[in-house]
């Protein structure tokens, strides 16, 4: 049994898993001690359906629902340590909260996160596990990520967390000039990308192979 204290935040053997994670991240080659220690604190086990909590401190994607999944722990440490490499965003926009695990990481390494999420029951539940976190530099949206979040634009940093078959114009517009996008480009699989932006040009950086689910466009659910 995973214990967790009344704010959600992971205490006894769930502090302990969320350690053990931590360690094993960083023997994969995650460095930067931050992110390290935001994956420490973090109680996963909340974000995901209570029959798989005996994984959720594996290092693996897992089903949410809605046939969408919860990143695995080494993607999600790999994409904040991109962000943040070289650099301090004070605003982070991500695009697909899906379980709001990636959004509890990056709200412990920033000021402020805008996260934007096309199905409403999953942005409904990951605001009920954010709130039970006790982290409140959070805004969370119901809307289609391939728009952005244009009425709190401009943003130091983006992340998408679904592959997109191409890059989304709105997100290059909402950056601010030395801003930087990382985002999986691609169709069944993708390459990780980090896109930053000089003036009216932008510079791309392919990082590796990876996986998502897509980036779907228009329709909300
Ligand atoms: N960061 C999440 C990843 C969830 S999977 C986590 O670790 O739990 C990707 C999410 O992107 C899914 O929840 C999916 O519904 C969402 N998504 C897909 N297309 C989208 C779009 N156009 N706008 C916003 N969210 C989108």
């Amino acid at each position: 049994m995973m214990t967790q204290t009344k704010s959600g935040r992971a205490s006894g053997k769930s502090k302990r898993s969320g350690e053990l994670l931590a360690q094993k991240l960083q023997t994969e080659g995650i460095t930067n001690l931050q992110v390290l220690q935001a994956i420490a604190n973090s109680p996963r086990h909340i974000f995901i359906p209570e029959i798989l909590a005996h994984k959720a401190y594996d290092n693996t994607a897992l089903p949410i629902g809605q046939g969408q999944t919860i990143s695995q722990p080494y993607i999600v440490a790999k994409m904040s340590e991109l962000l943040l490499k070289g650099f301090e965003p004070k605003n982070i926009l991500e695009i697909g909260t899906g379980s709001g695990y990636q959004t509890s990481i990056l709200a412990q390494l920033t000021d402020k996160v805008f996260s934007v999420e096309r199905i409403k029951s999953l942005q409904f539940q990951a605001k009920r596990c954010l709130r039970s976190m006790d982290l409140h530099n959070i805004s969370l949206k119901h809307g289609d990520g391939w728009q952005g979040w244009a009425s709190k634009a401009p943003f130091d940093a983006i992340i998408v967390t679904a592959g997109a078959v191409s890059v989304p114009q709105a997100l290059l517009e909402q950056l601010i000039d030395g801003g930087r996008l990382v985002i999986p480009v691609g169709d069944k699989t993708q390459v990780l990308k980090i896109i930053t932006r000089n003036g009216d040009s932008y510079s791309e950086e392919q990082v590796e192979a990876v996986r998502f689910v897509p980036l779907v466009p228009g329709e909300l659910l």
